[in-house]
């Protein structure tokens, strides 16, 4: 990773009132991630998914948020690689999945009118292929009682071409377990969706990056158009991340996308926040609950 994302790490590891030109060592953020991860400092946030066919809230992606007392809210760019190298991914991303499927529960328990939301968390391919995976994520949801079919896994496009037959095995016991399949970050890698008819996926996800192309160039949305097509097809349903602009959100609807993901409509709210979302979901027309933000 960038030198970018390990100044962001030893900014905001470092005390407040510590002095420009001041470093962290690696042990002592190494050592600061190992006592979050104890005090269950690392929870989800939650990113509204919108219908663009009417635009109510249909759920939520599940993203991780490091909360530092004292030191603010870290995303997961500037930390997920440090629990990587030192082989805390799937800790973290239980952490992750557990406060997610403990908010969802807790958001049908207090609307028993039984909002139509769902969550939908990331996981690495590393932790997917790590011995337990299924077990782990299938107890996680069974203890917090996650209405059946409300809980999705992420999982990027690239990194199951790694090692697709294991990765096929894994995903359909996944969705044995009654969990939906999202091929998250599409279009970043090569791969045709014929080669993914193979995989359970439930949902792909057009990366932002290239929902951002489409608005410059024909070709791009003339290959989206086809994706879409196929995608549909093969039963799955469309989701455009990065929606940034009223522009965008236009353009993806057009394109034939089902829902839509992105700052236009909301950044990744707060648990708090998101409860407010679900309960103003519920009575009509999605609303930003906040004014868009970048978080
Ligand atoms: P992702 O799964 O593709 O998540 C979407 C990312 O795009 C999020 O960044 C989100 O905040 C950001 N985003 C949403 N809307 C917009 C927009 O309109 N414009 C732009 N420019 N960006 C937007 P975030 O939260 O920083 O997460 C980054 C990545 O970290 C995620 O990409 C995902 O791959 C990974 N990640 C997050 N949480 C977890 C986790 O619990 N476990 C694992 N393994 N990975 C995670
Ligand atoms: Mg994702
Ligand atoms: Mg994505
Ligand atoms: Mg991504």
């Amino acid at each position: 990773l960038g030198q970018r994302k390990r100044d962001g790490v030893t900014a905001l590891l470092l005390p407040a009132g510590t002095g420009p030109g001041t470093t962290l060592s690696t042990l002592d953020a190494e050592a600061a991630l190992t006592a979050g991860l104890e005090a269950h400092e690392i929870i989800a946030h939650y990113q509204p998914i919108i219908a663009l066919d009417g635009e109510y809230l249909a759920g939520f992606e599940a993203l991780a948020r490091w909360h530092r007392p004292g030191l603010g809210v870290m995303g997961p760019d500037d930390f997920l690689f440090l629990a990587d190298r030192m082989g805390l991914m799937g800790q973290v991303g239980d952490q992750v999945r557990g406060s997610a499927a403990h908010n969802l529960a807790r958001w049908f328990s207090d609307a028993p009118a039984a909002p139509d939301i769902y969550v939908s968390a990331n996981a690495s391919v590393g932790e997917l292929f790590s011995a337990g995976f299924v077990e782990t994520l299938a107890a996680t949801l069974e203890s917090a009682r996650v209405p059946r079919g409300r809980y999705r896994l992420e999982i990027t496009e690239t990194e199951i071409m790694r090692d697709p037959d294991r990765a096929a095995e894994l995903l359909h016991a996944v969705k044995a377990s009654g969990v939906k399949l999202v091929l998250d970050d599409f279009g970043t890698g090569y791969s045709s969706l014929s080669r993914l008819d193979r995989f359970p996926f439930d949902v792909i996800k057009i990366d932002q990056y290239f929902v951002r192309s489409m608005l410059a160039d024909a070709s791009a949305r003339a290959i989206t158009a086809s994706v879409v097509k196929l995608a549909r097809n093969l039963g799955m349903t469309i989701i455009a991340e990065g929606v940034e602009t009223a522009e965008m959100a236009d353009l993806v609807a057009e394109m034939g996308c089902d829902f839509a993901q992105g700052f236009h409509y909301a950044g990744a709210l707060d648990p708090q926040a998101a409860g407010l979302a679900v309960r103003q979901g519920l009575s009509g027309r999605f609303a930003p609950p906040r004014p868009v933000r970048r978080s």
